[in-house]
């Protein structure tokens, strides 16, 4: 039985730290013979693929705005549904997809536009605050990926929802819930400045909505448009709840002060879901088929992090890592059945010793 020796820093959401005096030699190289095999093939790759291909997903979302809106001005119930469904799929590509991306910097190269496109995805499009939202999942959820009390996915948690309520209903009110939070977030710890920002950033998103609807779709009474927003903001509310639980939670947690190297903590902290068209298009690959690769290099736009699937998958594998996938249905089975244990107890913790 092999030992596996603990982190005790951290190097932040980014590569693996150098290996250190004290390391194993043969541990640490793990993530480094990795990254040497992965590198080249983003070297290799175009801007096209790099990020042209994403980009293009997120225009196209973009694009049927126009459409949805006119649709939705349509006396016609077909064309009505229709209008409700494009503009549900681009709202939900655009705030899933692109805040995503756009957290991580995945967008641009420019630091000054990778930091215009966080404001403009995560507070304008997502109704959230860029700093709750990049302190979140960047400097808490990847940094620390499954480790207790910092990583660990206990945000998902409201132990006090019945499962069926927490699983099916309780996601509608997500639209509702999100500026409320953003909005707690910035009283406790936003500088005035940037409070404001988000708070007009947030106000100029929902407000261009209601006035387009208004004023293109031709809705007359302001609940109906209220209504027309939350039915559109809500629709995939429910995979965005299950995937960001299912693809973590669960699995192997570890304590923060013996917290395993980080190829370990990825390989059993983390999750693939199959591909699925509806999915990848609206989460993007690296929520959905390749959160494992995300994990391991969360700078990686979706569509590389596909590319390089076969290659982390394959070194997983041959190094006897755990390399996790499973189906939706079979984790929501599993979520609903287990669902004290899994999303009302505190996690046990998992020391990574004599497991590989
Ligand atoms: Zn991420």
């Amino acid at each position: 039985m092999r030992r596996v020796p603990e982190e005790q820093g951290h190097d932040g959401a980014g590569g693996e730290a150098a290996p250190g005096p004290s390391t194993p030699a043969g541990v640490e190289t793990l993530m480094t013979e990795l990254s040497r095999l992965v590198q080249p093939l983003v070297e290799q790759s175009s801007w096209w693929e790099r990020r042209g291909k994403d980009c293009s997903v997120l225009g196209a979302a973009f694009l049927a705005l126009p459409p949805a809106f006119l649709l939705l001005g349509s006396s016609g119930l077909l064309a009505f549904a229709a209008g409700v469904v494009l503009m549900g799929v681009a709202h939900a590509v655009i705030t899933i997809k692109g805040t995503h991306l756009a957290s991580h910097g995945a967008l641009s190269e420019s630091q000054a536009w990778a930091k215009f496109w966080a404001v403009f995805f995560i507070e304008v499009c997502g109704s959230f605050s860029a700093q709750a939202g990049v302190r979140g999942h960047i400097k808490l959820h990847h940094a620390h990926t499954n480790i207790v009390g910092l990583g660990d996915s206990s945000l998902w948690k409201v132990p006090f929802l019945p499962r069926a309520v927490y699983l099916f209903l309780a996601p509608l009110a997500v639209p509702i819930i999100t500026p409320l939070v953003a909005l707690a977030h910035l009283r406790r710890h936003g500088a005035a400045a940037a409070a404001a920002r988000t708070v007009a950033m947030v106000t100029l998103g929902l407000y261009s909505q209601y006035w387009l609807l208004v004023w293109v779709s031709g809705f007359r009474s302001v609940p109906g448009a209220l209504l027309c927003m939350l039915g559109c903001r809500a629709m995939f509310s429910i995979p965005y709840i299950h995937v960001n639980i299912f693809q973590h939670v669960g699995l192997p947690m570890f304590s923060p002060t013996r917290r395993p190297k980080r190829i370990y903590q990825m390989s059993h902290g983390v999750l693939n879901l199959p591909r699925n068209p509806v999915l990848d298009w609206i989460f993007g690959h690296s929520l959905i088929s390749c959160h494992v690769e995300h994990h391991l290099f969360p700078t990686l736009s979706d569509n590389m992090c596909l590319k390089v699937k076969p290659v982390v998958s394959r070194y997983l594998m041959e190094k006897q890592l755990p390399y996790q996938e499973d189906s939706y249905l079979s984790r929501l089975q599993l979520f609903f059945h287990k669902y004290q244990e899994l999303m009302v107890f505190a996690p046990p913790i998992t020391e990574l010793v004599g497991v590989q």
